[in-house]
């Protein structure tokens, strides 16, 4: 069964409502239909995101998962459904890192996604440190299988997993195409285990880290690889309609 290739770039925190307008508006009539390409923006800029981006979809950087309350300088899954946003990444290694996001958060936020509609797109990977001991199956697994807890298998299905090994992010360093498809491919036997293959067949599987118009296309062509997650890279326009032209 094919896979719509899904390629997002995750701006983090870049862009005024403005900049990010401008590029939406220069890059949405080059989108094609090849992949479903999108932004993550700034929870500032989602709305007029929204707004102006016709073949492009936006996406939100991080949820809360409770819907209201006393939780300052949060933003709520209600709040995004609001606003139409149809994904929003959750686990990004920045936030696992430095914002104290856990397995456990991770599966409560996209749990409350899901049930408002909004596809998450659930982030994974491991350090460099951990890389380096051999123990990124291990890390990665228990990473699906904990962010994956209490889902339901046509739930799954519709999921987007970004497999962005950390040491690989900003870098420059990018992980090499056999590494990438060979721990996405972890990544779906994790699901295949927990939900069986069908539901492993369909779910969509990015890999992030130093992706570019250079190298997208052979990480694209790679057979448990179905989309990029990319920083950097799709913060020009130009460097973002070269992404898009180059998959074909
Ligand atoms: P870079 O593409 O800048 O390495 O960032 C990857 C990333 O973290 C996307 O979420």
């Amino acid at each position: 069964m094919s896979r719509k290739p899904i390629i997002v770039g995750n701006w983090k925190m870049n862009k005024t409502v403005a900049e990010a307008v401008e590029f939406i508006n220069t890059v949405d009539p080059h989108v094609t239909d090849k992949a479903t390409f999108g932004v993550a923006t700034s929870f500032l800029a989602l709305d007029a995101s929204v707004k102006n981006a016709k073949n492009l979809i936006v996406a939100a950087q991080n949820c809360h998962f409770e819907d209201k309350g006393a939780f300052t300088g949060e933003v709520s899954v209600p709040m995004l459904a609001e606003l139409g946003l149809k994904y929003c990444i959750v686990g990004h290694s920045e936030r696992r890192q430095m914002f104290g996001d856990t397995n456990e958060t991770v599966n409560k936020k996209a749990r409350r996604l899901i049930a408002e509609g909004i596809t998450p797109i659930m982030c994974c990977g491991e350090t460099l440190e951990q890389f380096e001991a051999g123990e990124t199956e291990n890390v990665v697994r228990t990473q699906v299988r904990e962010g994956l807890v209490g889902m339901c298998p046509k739930c799954v299905s519709n999921l987007v997993i970004a497999y962005e090994p950390i040491w690989a992010i900003g870098t420059g360093k990018s992980a090499t195409k056999e590494i990438a498809n060979a721990t996405c491919g972890i990544v779906r036997s994790e699901v295949e285990n927990l939900f069986g293959a069908e539901t492993a067949t369909k779910v969509r599987i990015q890999y992030g880290g130093s992706v570019k118009p250079e190298n997208i296309k052979e990480y694209m062509a790679e057979e448990h690889i179905d989309g990029a997650l990319i920083g950097g890279a799709s913060l020009k326009a130009d460097s973002f309609i070269a992404i898009i032209n180059a998959i074909d």
